[in-house]
């Protein structure tokens, strides 16, 4: 089945050619008129023409950020005022619920009934948790031990801000950056990856018909390396948050060197996923397909190293191959399909590459490892792989793979396999499957990652943060730990003698 996009959405916004960028308030093209194209990654055609933002159109956008943050009515709101627009965007986001959904598919290639179930769900109750932390955000008074001072602090926005997401989730990501930033009362540039910049834009228009003040929400879309770098090396901006690549993520912190910006990355992941031969295996093996092929495996949190102790080894593995070459892989926008294709034809060449050097060092793909063919063969389809004899030391058990691709290794003993689990640059989530609650603790204590999910994987809450260890990345996004991120302390000292 081949749709084209415009059988599958009625969306004035996606007719629109080339899809602006939101500057200042106001819909512009790029200032040098170029445009870049984004793909339907099932079918390999281009969905759209997009204005093809760089280092002139960040400069517009962080003087009207700027202007935005100093003057006019965004920093004469009060907080009620700035969580009453965030609530209204969340509204608007559950008004126009099948329309993202589906844009979101077209753009990402991500199952419907995930788009649906999730993504969108996901990303309005984002705006309408921080609408709620718009007006908790609180000072303190100090005890201090000097007579007569009445000590208090502020929590002040921090200015302007620059955000870089990715695209395995662009409308979430987008949610998981502009909310808490705007709750706090800063003003915004975000740049969406450059594979999937429309749920972003889309959410952009819904932003101005709430009502945000001109120039508080700037959208540019473009490269990395000239809006994404202009972005982050920009004088005048004093926040980068970023989600991406680690690699990338070390480019930011460089960057942000010439004004001493603040950052908050979160990185990459190899993340252990760990069955103890107590757990429930039937819910285990769901969970472990679930924590590699979900957004097929292109998740900063992917369950890509699966840790099963020896004793129930070959049943699991046997299960989880039988599992995985009967998920049905197709179309995004057929409501039948579990996995989807990966997101271009580079991301195809890389996990395919990936999966070479597993079965060059040694490692037997007991399911999947090749690349979908027949009506599929224009998209980006892989097959959901499970590579057996694989060891710590293999390139596939080290680095981040980004698809759909989960390595088995045997375990013996609960200290051995923590230690394994640990042994990698990142540290950004784990799983752990078993029914003894003693082991459940110890596991948790024992892993030194930012997420650990005992019977359950990839579970996300507004309300919990989330963020790395190690080179998964600095700072934690969601709860109210984000806030600290999107504001500084201000001390006053009044002299009341
Ligand atoms: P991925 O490997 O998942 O594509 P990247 O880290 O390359 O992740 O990209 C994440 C985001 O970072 C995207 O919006 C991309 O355009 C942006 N980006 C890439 N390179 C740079 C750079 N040098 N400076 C700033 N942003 C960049």
């Amino acid at each position: 089945m081949t749709t084209s996009a415009s059988e599958t959405i009625e969306s004035a916004f996606l007719r629109q050619q080339p899809v602006k960028m939101l500057i200042g308030g106001q819909w512009v093209e790029a200032a040098s008129g170029k445009t870049f194209e984004t793909l339907n990654p099932a079918t390999g055609k281009v969905l759209a023409h997009v204005a093809e933002g760089d280092a002139e159109d960040i400069n517009r956008a962080v003087a009207a950020a700027r202007k935005a943050f100093e003057s006019g009515p965004w920093p004469k709101m009060t907080p009620s005022q700035r969580g009453r627009l965030l609530w209204r965007v969340a509204e608007l986001i559950e008004e126009h619920a099948d329309e993202l959904a589906m844009l979101e598919t077209l753009d990402n290639g991500k199952p419907i009934k995930y788009s649906k179930a999730s993504d969108v769900p996901l990303t309005a109750d984002h705006f309408r948790y921080f609408a709620g932390w718009a007006t908790k955000i609180e000072g303190e008074t100090i005890p201090v031990s000097i007579p007569n001072m009445l000590t208090y602090t502020l929590r002040e926005p921090l200015g302007v801000v620059g955000q870089i997401i990715p695209w395995n989730f662009p409308m979430q990501m987008a949610s998981w950056k502009l909310a808490p930033a705007l709750a706090a009362g800063n003003t915004v540039i975000l740049k969406p990856a450059e594979q999937t910049p429309l749920t972003a834009l889309r959410i952009g228009e819904l932003i101005c018909e709430a009502g945000f003040p001109d120039g508080v929400v700037n959208i540019v879309p473009g490269y990395g390396h000239t809006a994404g770098a202009a972005l982050a090396a920009h004088l005048d901006v004093d926040k980068i948050a970023f989600t991406g690549s680690t690699e990338v993520g070390k480019k930011i912190l460089q960057a942000s060197a010439g004004n001493l910006k603040k950052i908050t990355l979160e990185l990459g992941g190899k993340s252990p996923n760990i069955i103890f031969p107590d757990a429930d295996l039937k819910w285990a093996v769901r969970g472990a397909l679930t924590a590699i092929y979900f957004n097929s495996g292109q998740i900063c949190t992917a369950g890509s190293r699966l840790f099963v102790h020896q004793s129930i080894y070959d049943e699991t593995i046997s299960q989880m191959a039988e599992a995985a070459a009967a998920m049905k892989v197709g179309e995004g926008v057929d409501p039948a399909t579990e996995m989807g294709p990966v997101i271009t034809q580079e991301q195809l060449d890389r996990v395919s590459g990936y999966i070479e050097t597993g079965r060059r060092e040694g490692a037997t793909a007991r399911a999947g490892g090749e690349r979908v063919g027949g009506d599929l063969a224009d998209g980006f389809f892989l097959r959901p792989t499970v590579l057996d004899q694989v060891t710590d030391e293999m390139t596939v058990a080290r680095e981040e793979i980004f698809g759909p691709v989960v390595v088995a290794l045997p375990f013996e003993e609960i200290e051995e396999v923590a230690a394994r689990a640990n042994r990698s640059i990142y540290g950004l989530a784990a799983g752990v499957w078993t029914s003894d609650i003693k082991k459940a603790h110890k596991m948790v204590s024992l892993l030194k990652s930012g997420v650990v999910w005992v019977n359950t994987y990839n579970q996300f809450d507004a309300a919990a943060p989330f963020g790395g260890y190690r080179q998964s990345g600095y700072g934690r996004e969601m709860g109210h730990a984000v806030l600290d991120a999107y504001t500084q302390i201000k001390t006053a000292w009044i002299n009341l003698r």
